[in-house]
Protein backbone atom coordinates (compact mmCIF):
# COMPACT_ATOMS: atom_id res chain seq x y z
CA UNK A 1 0.00 0.00 0.00
CA UNK A 2 1.37 3.24 -0.71
CA UNK A 3 1.21 5.61 1.95
CA UNK A 4 -0.67 9.15 0.88
CA UNK A 5 1.41 12.33 1.14
CA UNK A 6 -1.27 15.03 3.45
CA UNK A 7 1.38 17.78 3.98
CA UNK A 8 3.06 19.07 0.99
CA UNK A 9 5.79 21.86 -0.05
CA UNK A 10 5.82 23.32 -3.65
CA UNK A 11 9.66 23.52 -4.60
CA UNK A 12 9.53 26.72 -6.62
CA UNK A 13 9.66 30.58 -6.41
CA UNK A 14 8.14 31.00 -9.49
CA UNK A 15 4.50 32.48 -8.84
CA UNK A 16 3.16 31.67 -12.04
CA UNK A 17 4.06 27.97 -11.18
CA UNK A 18 2.82 27.73 -7.88
CA UNK A 19 -0.67 28.94 -9.05
CA UNK A 20 -0.59 25.97 -11.46
CA UNK A 21 0.13 23.60 -9.00
CA UNK A 22 -2.08 23.88 -6.35
CA UNK A 23 -4.64 24.46 -8.94
CA UNK A 24 -3.76 20.42 -9.66
CA UNK A 25 -3.55 19.21 -6.04
CA UNK A 26 -6.40 17.81 -4.33
CA UNK A 27 -7.68 20.63 -1.80
CA UNK A 28 -7.76 17.86 1.02
CA UNK A 29 -3.62 17.99 1.11
CA UNK A 30 -1.99 20.68 3.00
CA UNK A 31 0.30 23.16 0.78
CA UNK A 32 3.28 24.49 1.91
CA UNK A 33 5.55 27.07 -0.59
CA UNK A 34 8.96 28.17 -0.19
CA UNK A 35 7.46 31.42 0.64
CA UNK A 36 6.79 30.38 3.76
CA UNK A 37 10.55 29.74 4.68
CA UNK A 38 12.44 32.18 2.78
CA UNK A 39 14.29 30.10 0.83
CA UNK A 40 16.23 30.97 -2.16
CA UNK A 41 16.41 28.62 -4.99
CA UNK A 42 19.89 25.65 -5.56
CA UNK A 43 21.43 26.34 -8.84
CA UNK A 44 20.31 24.14 -11.72
CA UNK A 45 23.09 22.09 -12.39
CA UNK A 46 21.79 19.47 -14.21
CA UNK A 47 21.43 18.44 -17.53
CA UNK A 48 17.95 17.03 -17.75
CA UNK A 49 14.71 18.50 -16.96
CA UNK A 50 13.97 15.71 -14.51
CA UNK A 51 17.75 15.65 -13.23
CA UNK A 52 17.33 19.85 -11.93
CA UNK A 53 13.61 19.30 -10.36
CA UNK A 54 15.84 16.81 -8.04
CA UNK A 55 17.85 19.01 -7.48
CA UNK A 56 15.00 21.44 -6.47
CA UNK A 57 12.90 18.88 -4.91
CA UNK A 58 15.94 17.01 -2.36
CA UNK A 59 17.63 20.90 -1.95
CA UNK A 60 14.17 21.86 -0.44
CA UNK A 61 13.54 19.17 1.30
CA UNK A 62 16.47 18.74 3.15
CA UNK A 63 15.83 22.64 4.34
CA UNK A 64 12.39 21.86 5.68
CA UNK A 65 12.72 18.31 6.26
CA UNK A 66 8.89 18.29 4.63
CA UNK A 67 7.97 15.59 1.22
CA UNK A 68 8.72 18.37 -1.11
CA UNK A 69 7.31 18.40 -4.59
CA UNK A 70 9.31 20.29 -7.22
CA UNK A 71 9.16 20.91 -10.88
CA UNK A 72 11.34 21.70 -13.69
CA UNK A 73 9.85 23.33 -17.53
CA UNK A 74 10.37 24.80 -20.04
CA UNK A 75 10.37 25.29 -24.20
CA UNK A 76 12.19 23.42 -26.77
CA UNK A 77 12.01 24.29 -30.15
CA UNK A 78 13.03 21.82 -32.87
CA UNK A 79 14.47 24.68 -35.46
CA UNK A 80 17.08 25.55 -32.59
CA UNK A 81 18.11 21.86 -32.13
CA UNK A 82 15.97 22.17 -28.68
CA UNK A 83 16.36 25.29 -27.07
CA UNK A 84 15.60 26.92 -25.25
CA UNK A 85 14.83 23.85 -23.00
CA UNK A 86 16.43 23.76 -19.79
CA UNK A 87 17.30 27.07 -20.23
CA UNK A 88 14.13 28.24 -20.36
CA UNK A 89 13.91 30.39 -17.49
CA UNK A 90 17.54 31.48 -17.70
CA UNK A 91 17.43 33.84 -21.39
CA UNK A 92 14.70 35.88 -19.22
CA UNK A 93 17.84 37.47 -18.02
CA UNK A 94 18.08 37.50 -13.73
CA UNK A 95 15.08 39.29 -13.54
CA UNK A 96 12.73 36.71 -14.99
CA UNK A 97 11.50 38.81 -18.04
CA UNK A 98 9.83 37.10 -19.83
CA UNK A 99 9.46 39.80 -22.90
CA UNK A 100 13.86 39.43 -23.14
CA UNK A 101 13.45 35.58 -23.28
CA UNK A 102 10.49 36.01 -25.86
CA UNK A 103 12.56 38.52 -28.09
CA UNK A 104 15.74 35.86 -27.81
CA UNK A 105 13.67 33.50 -29.02
CA UNK A 106 12.54 35.20 -32.34
CA UNK A 107 16.22 36.40 -32.75
CA UNK A 108 17.10 32.43 -32.62
CA UNK A 109 14.61 31.60 -35.10
CA UNK A 110 15.60 34.92 -37.42
CA UNK A 111 18.91 33.39 -37.51
CA UNK A 112 18.03 30.04 -38.34
CA UNK A 113 16.11 30.49 -40.94
CA UNK A 114 14.50 34.01 -42.12
CA UNK A 115 11.15 32.79 -43.11
CA UNK A 116 10.30 30.63 -40.26
CA UNK A 117 7.65 32.74 -39.99
CA UNK A 118 6.08 31.16 -43.02
CA UNK A 119 6.89 27.66 -41.48
CA UNK A 120 5.13 25.94 -38.86
CA UNK A 121 8.22 25.85 -36.09
CA UNK A 122 7.38 22.88 -34.09
CA UNK A 123 8.11 23.04 -30.06
CA UNK A 124 7.10 21.13 -27.02
CA UNK A 125 6.75 22.36 -23.46
CA UNK A 126 8.00 19.58 -20.94
CA UNK A 127 7.53 19.48 -17.25
CA UNK A 128 9.51 16.98 -14.85
CA UNK A 129 8.19 16.43 -11.25
CA UNK A 130 10.12 15.15 -8.74
CA UNK A 131 8.60 14.17 -5.20
CA UNK A 132 11.10 13.34 -2.72
CA UNK A 133 11.81 13.32 1.12
CA UNK A 134 15.48 14.35 2.39
CA UNK A 135 17.60 12.42 -0.12
CA UNK A 136 14.91 9.90 -0.93
CA UNK A 137 13.62 10.26 -4.33
CA UNK A 138 10.10 9.21 -3.97
CA UNK A 139 8.56 9.81 -8.03
CA UNK A 140 10.17 11.00 -11.12
CA UNK A 141 7.96 11.69 -14.15
CA UNK A 142 7.68 13.60 -17.38
CA UNK A 143 4.97 15.40 -18.88
CA UNK A 144 5.30 16.70 -22.25
CA UNK A 145 2.76 19.20 -24.94
CA UNK A 146 3.34 19.51 -28.22
CA UNK A 147 2.26 22.97 -30.76
CA UNK A 148 4.25 25.62 -32.99
CA UNK A 149 5.48 28.58 -32.58
CA UNK A 150 3.40 31.83 -33.05
CA UNK A 151 4.81 34.13 -35.35
CA UNK A 152 3.79 37.18 -32.70
CA UNK A 153 3.23 37.19 -29.10
CA UNK A 154 -0.49 37.05 -28.48
CA UNK A 155 -2.45 37.49 -24.94
CA UNK A 156 -1.83 38.24 -21.74
CA UNK A 157 -2.73 35.23 -19.40
CA UNK A 158 -0.40 32.97 -18.08
CA UNK A 159 2.94 33.61 -17.78
CA UNK A 160 6.91 32.77 -19.51
CA UNK A 161 6.16 31.67 -23.10
CA UNK A 162 2.78 31.45 -23.16
CA UNK A 163 2.01 34.49 -25.76
CA UNK A 164 4.49 32.51 -28.12
CA UNK A 165 2.62 28.68 -27.76
CA UNK A 166 0.30 27.29 -29.59
CA UNK A 167 -0.43 24.05 -28.49
CA UNK A 168 -1.39 21.55 -30.99
CA UNK A 169 -4.99 21.12 -32.47
CA UNK A 170 -5.92 24.73 -31.45
CA UNK A 171 -5.59 28.13 -33.20
CA UNK A 172 -4.62 30.34 -29.98
CA UNK A 173 -1.47 30.89 -27.99
CA UNK A 174 -1.34 29.96 -24.08
CA UNK A 175 -1.46 33.13 -23.53
CA UNK A 176 -4.93 33.54 -25.43
CA UNK A 177 -6.51 30.47 -24.11
CA UNK A 178 -8.31 30.54 -20.60
CA UNK A 179 -6.34 29.44 -17.73
CA UNK A 180 -8.64 26.81 -17.17
CA UNK A 181 -8.33 25.08 -20.38
CA UNK A 182 -5.07 25.53 -20.21
CA UNK A 183 -4.27 23.67 -16.79
CA UNK A 184 -6.51 20.91 -18.49
CA UNK A 185 -3.98 20.00 -21.45
CA UNK A 186 -0.64 21.42 -20.45
CA UNK A 187 2.55 20.10 -19.43
CA UNK A 188 2.50 19.98 -16.11
CA UNK A 189 -1.53 18.08 -16.12
CA UNK A 190 0.41 15.87 -18.10
CA UNK A 191 3.08 15.03 -15.86
CA UNK A 192 0.50 15.85 -12.80
CA UNK A 193 -1.37 12.77 -13.97
CA UNK A 194 1.28 10.07 -13.62
CA UNK A 195 1.75 11.66 -9.55
CA UNK A 196 -1.73 11.27 -8.65
CA UNK A 197 -1.40 8.32 -6.79
CA UNK A 198 0.56 9.56 -4.49
CA UNK A 199 -2.09 11.81 -3.10
P1 LIG B 1 12.22 26.54 -14.19
O1 LIG B 1 11.45 25.26 -14.30
O2 LIG B 1 11.88 27.29 -12.96
O3 LIG B 1 13.66 26.37 -14.45
O4 LIG B 1 11.70 27.52 -15.33
C1 LIG B 1 10.93 27.11 -16.38
C2 LIG B 1 10.75 28.24 -17.37
O5 LIG B 1 10.15 27.67 -18.53
C3 LIG B 1 9.80 29.32 -16.91
O6 LIG B 1 10.42 30.39 -16.29
C4 LIG B 1 9.13 29.74 -18.21
O7 LIG B 1 9.94 30.64 -18.89
C5 LIG B 1 9.10 28.44 -19.00
N1 LIG B 1 7.83 27.71 -18.76
C6 LIG B 1 7.64 26.58 -18.06
N2 LIG B 1 6.35 26.22 -18.04
C7 LIG B 1 5.71 27.17 -18.74
C8 LIG B 1 4.33 27.39 -19.06
O8 LIG B 1 3.42 26.64 -18.69
N3 LIG B 1 4.08 28.47 -19.79
C9 LIG B 1 5.03 29.33 -20.22
N4 LIG B 1 6.30 29.20 -19.93
C10 LIG B 1 6.65 28.12 -19.20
Amino acid sequence: MLKKINKLLIGTNNKGKLKEIRALLPKKIKILSTSNFNLKSPKETGKTFLENSFIKSRYFSKRTGLVCLADDSGLEIDLLNGSPGIYSARWGGKKGDFKKAIKKVFKELDKKNKNWKKSKVKGRFICALTISFLNKKIAGVVGKVEGTISSTPKGKNGFGYDPIFIPKNKKKTFGEINPSLKYKIDHRYKAFKKVRKFF
